[in-house]
């Protein structure tokens, strides 16, 4: 079982260089090289990455796989699909490879983006990044992308940035902030929690601006609060854009400054997610926001946080400030009471 998994990450080894070298030195790289360069992405970053590109053909890397590995290999491996007749083909083609990395930095997986041209035509239904699937060595629910080149920067500055995707992380590091890490397009897993609490005390989350990432981030957000002492924080970037957009948009030190200078506390964060789903010209649905905002707040441990927050809710909605502090004590007595 051992050789196998030793075999299978070798596969992935070879992979991983074979698509890197397509797209570095080859003609049949040159598009995907281009659509890169069209995102500002520099070679530097590509090597360290070690991106690389699957061509158009679905025989490739089962040519390349084929001198040196047994087939009773291919189906495990994920590398391939098999079809009816029990031949195998590639499963990534004309796609944009981004290797997956243990924290030890073994290639266990990759992602592949689609080419611009595929994503433009209509008729096409292919999943924008398609993952490899699960396998003996690739486990989605336990692997963090970039956390074998984050870890010694986590660990220096015991935070973490979590990011949505790939090219959102890259552009962190870009911009040098290189504690950084994404889950692999799915929602975050007691198993990397797990991992992200052996090496640091904060988390800083990032997702997309949108309505998607907006939620996702609330629901992160409560799981982290709920079953973790990590400490956590939050950066809302605007315009519905994502860290990458953000960085194409306004330019690395831009982007800096949001991840480093911008962090919102869990409390100011609820605040804001909570006023979104409110008409705030609306005296009643003030009434219902502010006691929903008094309910967060009541679970925030700093007493300054706390008297800060009433401060700029009474100036903010004419209420007093007496009469915020009485209905937020109650929350704390009613928190107390469900405690026991
Ligand atoms: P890009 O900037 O290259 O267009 P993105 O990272 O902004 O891509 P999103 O649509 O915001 O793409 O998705 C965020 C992440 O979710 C991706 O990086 C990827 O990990 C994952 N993802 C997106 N689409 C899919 C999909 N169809 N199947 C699996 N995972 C996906
Ligand atoms: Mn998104
Ligand atoms: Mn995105
Ligand atoms: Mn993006």
């Amino acid at each position: 079982k051992n050789q196998t998994h030793q075999t299978l990450i070798t596969m992935h080894e070879h992979a991983k260089k074979f698509f890197h070298h397509i797209l570095v030195n080859t003609e049949a790289g040159k598009e995907a090289m281009a659509y890169l360069e069209s995102r500002d992405i520099p070679k530097d970053v590509i090597e360290e990455f070690e991106i690389g590109f699957a061509p158009d053909n679905r025989q490739i890397l089962l040519k390349v796989m084929e001198k040196e590995f047994d087939e009773t290999f291919y189906g495990q491996s994920g590398l391939f699909i098999e079809r009816d007749d029990g031949s195998y083909t590639d499963r990534f083609v004309n796609r944009i490879m981004f290797p997956i990395k243990d924290a030890q930095g073994k290639t266990i997986g990759f992602s592949g983006r689609m080419m611009p041209s595929e994503q433009a035509q209509q008729d096409v239904k292919q999943p924008k990044y398609l993952n490899s699937p699960e396998t003996e060595i690739f486990n989605k629910r336990d692997v963090i992308y970039n956390f074998h080149l984050a870890r010694p920067h986590i660990r220096k500055s015991n935070d973490v940035f979590l990011f949505e995707g790939f090219m959102d992380v890259i552009s962190s590091h870009m911009s040098g902030v290189k504690n950084a890490v994404a889950t692999m397009g799915t929602s975050l897993t007691e198993q990397q929690i797990n991992r992200l609490e052996r090496v640091c005390q904060d988390v800083t989350i990032v997702y997309d601006g949108d309505a998607a990432g907006i939620n996702a981030t609330n629901r992160a957000v409560e799981l982290l609060t709920d079953n973790t002492t990590l400490g956590v924080q939050v950066v809302m970037l605007p315009n519905r854009l994502d860290p990458d957009e953000y960085r194409k948009t306004y330019g690395l030190e831009a982007l800096e400054n949001e991840l480093k200078h911008h962090q919102l506390t869990v409390f100011q964060f609820k605040k804001q997610f909570l006023s979104q789903e409110f008409n705030l010209d609306n005296e009643s649905d003030v009434l219902t926001y502010l006691d929903l905002v008094l309910q967060e707040l009541a679970k925030i441990p700093s007493v300054i946080e706390k008297d800060f927050a009433l401060t700029q809710l009474s100036e903010e909605y004419h209420v007093s400030k007496d009469t915020l502090q009485i209905q937020l004590n109650s929350f704390i007595q009613s928190n107390k009471a469900h405690q026991f």
